[in-house]
């Protein structure tokens, strides 16, 4: 197999993610354009080889294995915030919080609910990210997505989205999107930006290891009782519960935090634990909101007799 130029080998991913946890990829490369994106999706179809896509980590958990095929991680062009009059186009690399904070000083409204999520553009779409009722499919105009046969404009409509859902597959990378936002006033939006941050901090921990929600709110309410993972968590004592390095938050019990040297294995144990706990207290089955790349093995537990 002749390996492009721009591939490299062994490529430890733990630090691109924000649990700093997993191990390395086979193959990773930092594709700077929308032609040498699709050049290497294409290259890797005709060799067979899995495609893993990483934003900014910031919901994704790594396999301890690492992964078995070829990581990508945009940059350059397809990381660039750019402004066309009232549309905004970000390549799928950009971080959502400096996009946010960019188009504010420009006097543009509609993005502000990214000021805190520490993901990117790319990876809020594939995830339908979503803060404080701001909805991205509200502003966003259209994505390109890249796969090994090109590039291919798609509208919201054509995204499947869902809570924390689109139907994006593996292999199909978010290149660049457009967002259609409004004139509004720089003051008055920076002063919405800071009372959004204020509110985060109150609400969540910070400066910790973390991947955010670890699971999804449930949308099994008889037994739920309209309670999110986080108060399920917290209620059925999992608030502070640790295993080998990995801790659910005592701010936050929806939030596993790396308190030292986690491993995923010990990330997906407390996961199973947690569960279970929420399972025996409440008969809610959570199902996890943060992705997984790699050969990941659930600990024995981790199914539930839901019969
Ligand atoms: C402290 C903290 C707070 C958070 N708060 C929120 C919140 O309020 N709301 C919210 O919705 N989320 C929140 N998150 C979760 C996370 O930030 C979002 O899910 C974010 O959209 C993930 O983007 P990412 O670039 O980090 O993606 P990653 O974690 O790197 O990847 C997530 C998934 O997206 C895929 N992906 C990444 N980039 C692309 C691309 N260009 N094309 C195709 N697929 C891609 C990956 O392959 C993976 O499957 C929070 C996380 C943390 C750590």
């Amino acid at each position: 197999m002749d390996t492009p130029a721009n591939v490299e080998p062994d490529f430890p991913l733990a630090r691109l993610t924000t649990v700093r946890a997993g191990g390395p990829a086979d193959l990773f490369a930092r594709p700077a354009s929308d032609a040498e994106l699709v050049e290497l999706l294409s290259w890797a179809a005709g060799e067979e080889i899995d495609i893993g896509v990483v934003g900014s980590g910031s919901n994704l958990l790594i396999s301890d294995d690492g992964f078995r095929g070829l990581v990508l991680k945009l940059d350059g062009d397809l990381a660039s915030v750019e402004r066309e009059g009232t549309r905004v186009v970000c390549g799928g690399g950009a971080r959502l919080p400096s996009a946010t904070a960019k188009v504010a000083r420009w006097g543009l409204t509609g993005l502000e609910f990214g000021i805190n999520i520490p993901g990117t553009v790319g990876g809020a779409v594939r995830m339908n990210a979503n803060a404080y009722g701001g909805e991205l499919g509200r502003v966003l105009e259209w994505v390109d997505v890249c796969t090994a046969a090109g590039a291919e404009r798609r509208e919201p409509d054509q995204l499947g989205f869902a809570y924390r859902r689109s139907n994006l597959k593996p292999g199909e990378v978010v290149s660049r999107a457009s967002f259609q936002l409004a004139e509004g006033d720089v003051d008055e939006i920076k002063a919405t930006l800071a009372g959004m941050r204020d509110q985060r901090r109150e609400a969540q921990p910070s400066g910790i290891k973390t991947f955010g929600s670890t699971f999804k709110n449930p949308d099994d309410d008889e037994r739920a009782g309209g309670r999110t993972a986080g108060q399920l968590l917290e209620a059925a004592g999992c608030r502070g519960l640790q295993v080998g390095g990995a801790r659910f938050s005592d701010k936050h019990a929806n939030f596993v935090e790396n308190a030292g040297d986690a491993t995923t294995a010990d990330v997906l144990a407390l996961m199973a634990d947690g569960r279970r706990r929420v399972h025996e207290r409440f008969g809610v089955v959570l199902e996890p909101e943060v992705q997984l790349l790699g050969d990941v093995s659930w600990p024995d537990g981790w199914e539930l007799d839901t019969a």
